[in-house]
């Protein structure tokens, strides 16, 4: 076992979710990998709130290894959570967070720990080449999300994934950031530093399907944009200036009619307006209704995760 090298130590930060079929194999591969390249390495494996024996697993792990620290979340928060709850508690000169499921190949670490030791370079994006195996509908709904994102937030993530390695600065950058609701992959985009990317093919998912269900990808969806423009918002107030205008327009129109004494009957017209200004305003109420339930949630301050147990061997014992 490597000498624990603070100045170089590289932290891989895992979230885990009912991984137990894979999550051993996983951390062989990553440790063979950073052990072959010469790369001292701790593993802080997040258990987050996983159902099966994905717990037992790490903590034997964490038990077995001295470079392998796990954490036990108090319930299922999420990637997000998990990922904090990591990050929180790299030592690391640098940090990685990557899947447990090994879409992340784990090859690619190498490379990106190159860039950040001899190019000085601080947020390491590895960028999906191919983004495998993955049904017609989610490619499209996830590049729609990115085009609303970009257009949104002004922040480009096609293609970006959470699989990054940040400096040390960075990562202090990142954990400044008070949100209690976070989008790693754009937080880590915003805070800047020298940037780099390496590109990377998604690998078949080591085991089942993914944790993540489509209604689940659409709240995170919504919570993203929400959560970085106020786009949604000026685009309500946009509409209402154009409904103003148009409303004006056929006010002149109508009172003109009227004078003329032309006046056009029946209820059509009526019926088609409170149908309009009806939907809009319902419309409109919903996006300032998210971005109040949003303020509610932040100003809650609830912690991004509660941890229940830690097992660790610091690297410094190896
Ligand atoms: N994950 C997690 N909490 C969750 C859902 C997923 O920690 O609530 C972890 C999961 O164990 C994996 C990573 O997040 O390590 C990515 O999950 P998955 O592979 O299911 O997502 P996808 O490949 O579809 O992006
Ligand atoms: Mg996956």
């Amino acid at each position: 076992m490597e000498k624990a090298n603070p100045q170089g130590l590289l932290s891989v930060v895992m979230p885990v979710y009912n991984e137990a079929a894979i999550v051993e194999e996983s951390i062989r591969r990553v440790g063979k990998v950073l052990r072959d390249a010469g790369i001292p390495h701790e593993l802080i494996l997040v258990d987050d709130g996983s159902a099966d024996d994905s717990w037992a697993k790490l903590a034997g792990l964490a038990n077995g290894l001295p470079w392998v620290r796990a954490v036990r979340l108090s319930r299922n928060f999420g990637k997000e959570g998990a990922m904090a709850a990591g990050l929180d508690r790299a030592l690391g000169a640098c940090a990685v967070v990557m899947d447990c499921d090994m879409q992340h190949p784990p090859e690619t670490l190498p490379e990106m720990y190159r860039l950040w030791q001899n190019e000085g370079i601080q947020v390491v994006e590895a960028i999906k080449n191919t983004r495998g195996k993955e049904n017609r509908l989610h490619t499209w709904a996830a590049n729609w999300f990115y085009g609303l994102f970009r257009a949104s937030a002004g922040l480009n993530l096609r293609n970006a994934s959470d699989f990054r390695l940040l400096d040390r600065a960075a990562i202090d950058a990142w954990k400044c950031m008070p949100e209690r609701r976070t989008f790693f992959r754009a937080m880590s985009t915003w805070v800047g530093f020298t940037r780099a990317q390496v590109g990377f093919d998604v690998a078949p998912r080591a085991d089942g399907k993914s944790r993540f269900s489509v209604r689940r990808l659409t709240s995170l969806a919504i919570d993203a944009i929400t959560s970085f423009s106020a786009v949604p918002l000026q685009l309500v107030t946009l509409g209402g200036f154009v409904l103003l205008l148009l409303f004006a327009l056929l006010g002149i129109q109508t009172v003109y009619m009227k004078l003329a004494g032309k006046a056009v009957p029946g209820f059509t017209t009526v019926i088609l307006l409170l149908l309009i200004i009806g939907g809009t305003l319902m419309v409109a109420l919903g996006i300032i209704g998210i971005y109040i339930a949003k303020i509610y949630e932040e100003v809650k301050g609830r912690p991004r995760y509660l941890v229940q147990e830690e097992k660790q061997s610091r690297p410094e014992d190896a």
